[in-house]
């Protein structure tokens, strides 16, 4: 990973925002941007060099880990440490407004002497990790491979009456097993009429004895999330559950192939809308059609109505569309692709079969 070239590519990004240096605090860009994974730290950006300020208990992993910055433990927290070597400084330093609290901002005002005009800034960093390198990919790839891999224990767990945690149990165990540091987002096993609710944690009640089963979950490995969704179904499946299913996934691979360098998003909602819309189920489709991924598991951009981000190679994106029909049940199909020179490739490699359990 070369955190040097990252940072380097930063600096216009500075210019262009008539900032004359950046803090970062939001953890998981400075993890892209110095390679530090621990959860205290602050890295401050300037033309003239870069340093990254933790507090002692990180004093080890920072001297292993951080490149392109010179590290500072201070004693006090990080942000005063910063504000220390900008003691003398004069010009504009911005700040991350989307990832910084009231009180947070309260103190950079107090830390930082008042010469320096704080400047709230959106997506700086974010925009650079909209497009990910080599190294990002492998380790998306990774990541995407092992939850893949999880889905057969999750369908060998599910059974009517068991719960639904204990599905959930099965799958983030198995993932622990393999390697994973952590799931990147609470488990969903929604099923029965629970399928319905589009963000059905799993729950303590019992898998339903006929109807559908969603399983949308995700880990992290090295880093980067991955996130997938199936949905299988417990019993023989009635037809209109089976043309339910048929439309969703229909909508699922219309959206995939909309996926293309300089197609806008909002044309790949709008296709697996379309689907849907014939089927004459597109007013159950209550949320978006995906989001980016990567170091976080809701990334830019966007795929949505009304979003205008146009697709560039190396963008990483789910197309997750669902159908909900309250007091019945649900179906949801997500995959993560990647957007290619000439179109996307899928990394998600599980069925999307409808499986009878
Ligand atoms: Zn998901
Ligand atoms: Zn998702």
């Amino acid at each position: 990973m070369d955190h040097v070239l990252r940072l380097k590519a930063l600096l216009p990004a500075l210019s262009k925002n008539n900032l004359d240096a950046l803090v970062v605090t939001h953890m998981p860009n400075v993890r892209y941007l110095c390679g530090f994974t621990g959860s205290s730290g602050v890295l401050l950006v300037t033309p003239k060099g870069v340093t990254f300020f933790t507090d002692g208990r990180y004093t080890e992993q920072a001297a292993q880990q951080v490149k392109g910055a010179k590290v500072v433990t201070s004693k006090g927290p990080p942000v005063a440490g910063a504000a220390k070597l900008m003691a003398r400084f004069r010009g504009a330093l911005g700040f991350e407004g989307d990832h910084t609290t009231v009180s947070a901002r309260q103190s950079l005002l107090n830390f930082f002497p008042t010469a320096v005009r704080l400047k709230a800034v959106q997506g700086i960093v974010e925009s650079l990790r909209l497009l990910k390198d080599a190294n990002e990919l492998a380790q998306i790839r990774a990541a995407v491979n092992l939850g893949s891999e999880l889905f057969r224990p999750a369908v060998e767990a599910i059974r009517p009456g068991i719960r639904e945690s204990q599905v959930a149990a099965e799958i983030e165990y198995a993932a622990r097993k393999s390697g994973a540091e952590k799931m990147s987002f609470e488990t969903i096993v929604a099923s029965g009429q629970r399928s319905a609710l589009p963000h059905g944690v799993a729950s303590s009640s019992p898998i339903a004895a006929k109807g559908f089963v969603i399983l949308d979950y995700g880990v992290i490995l090295h880093g980067y999330c991955s996130d997938m969704t199936r949905t299988v179904h417990v019993g023989r499946v009635p037809l209109r559950a089976r043309q339910m299913y048929r439309s969703v996934l229909e909508a699922q691979e219309a959206a995939i192939a909309a996926v293309a360098p300089g197609v806008g998003v909002g044309k790949v909602d709008a296709a697996a809308r379309s689907v849907l819309r014939k089927a004459k189920l597109d007013r159950y489709f209550t949320h978006s059609t995906g989001h980016g991924v990567g170091l976080e598991i809701h990334e830019q951009p966007r795929v949505a109505r009304g979003e205008t981000s146009i697709l560039r190679p190396g963008m990483v994106i789910t197309i997750e569309p669902g159908v909900y029909l309250p007091g019945t049940g649900g179906v949801r199909i997500e995959d993560m692709v990647v957007v290619t020179e000439r179109g996307c490739e899928i990394l998600t490699s599980t069925t999307k079969e409808l499986i009878e359990i």
